[in-house]
């Protein structure tokens, strides 16, 4: 499903280095990293999700070797087969809620938006707590609930990898565990593998492996 090999990568100030030899995930696999704040969890859920380029060695997402892509192929590729939940949200302060859960469906003109999706979307967001909301202004809500609708906007396309940045970071712990079960719950339907950045310990157990990413030997020099 996802293969990473011989991945090097450093940002443009030279301050930050990061060598991955190699990575496998296998469909379906529920993968937890861990580490600490700046070993570079997040500039790797970039790099495979295409929005990065490495300097050296491939990222093959099923089967395709998608480092190697040109721009637009490469954010086709990502709307089509990738969620993603940053660990910053990244809504769209100018659009609704609702307009945010189904802005992927509204560029690069790769998924289908019809009746079906909207339909999903409303349970989705029932799901998350978040169905009064729809028609409010990311700018009015409080950061669990950002979260929350971040988290619905990723899981509501059926996708091939999901990559969740502490996705469950912001939220209490009752919370914390519906938001996990969701996450399992998506993937596994769409029988998708799972990347989860977390620091919450507790949940470790849930995962089928968990990858500490000191082990990757991210090195910070600045
Ligand atoms: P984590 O997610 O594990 O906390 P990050 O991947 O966000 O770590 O960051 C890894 C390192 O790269 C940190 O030292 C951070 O300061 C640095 N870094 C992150 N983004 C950039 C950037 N755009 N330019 C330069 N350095 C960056
Ligand atoms: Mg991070």
């Amino acid at each position: 499903m996802l293969k990473i090999q011989s991945l090097a990568f450093s940002y443009d100030d030279g301050g930050f280095h990061l060598q991955i030899p190699e990575f496998i995930m296998k469909p379906g696999e529920r993968v937890a990293v861990i580490g600490p704040s700046g070993s570079g969890k997040t500039t790797l859920l970039n790099l495979i999700s295409g929005i990065t380029i490495p300097e050296r060695g491939t990222i093959v997402i099923d089967e395709e070797e998608v480092n190697r892509l040109e721009d637009q192929a490469r954010r086709r590729f990502r709307l089509r087969n990738i969620g993603f939940v940053f660990q910053d949200f990244e809504l769209l302060d100018y659009l609704s809620v609702l307009d945010n859960i189904l802005h992927p469906y509204r560029i690069g003109g790769v998924l289908k938006l019809d009746r079906s999706v909207r339909e999903r979307a409303s349970r989705l967001a029932s799901r998350l707590g978040v169905a009064d909301k729809l028609q409010r202004y990311p700018g009015r809500l409080s950061q669990g609930e950002r979260q929350r609708v971040a988290i619905c906007r990723a899981l509501l396309p059926k996708r091939k990898l999901v990559l969740a940045d502490e996705a469950t970071g912001n939220l209490d712990p009752e919370n914390k565990i519906r938001i996990l079960d969701l996450l399992f719950e998506s993937a596994g339907e769409q029988d998708a593998a799972l990347l989860a950045v977390t620091h919450d310990h507790e949940l470790l157990t849930r995962f089928d492996r968990v990858v500490d990413f000191r082990l990757f030997r991210g090195e910070n020099s600045g």
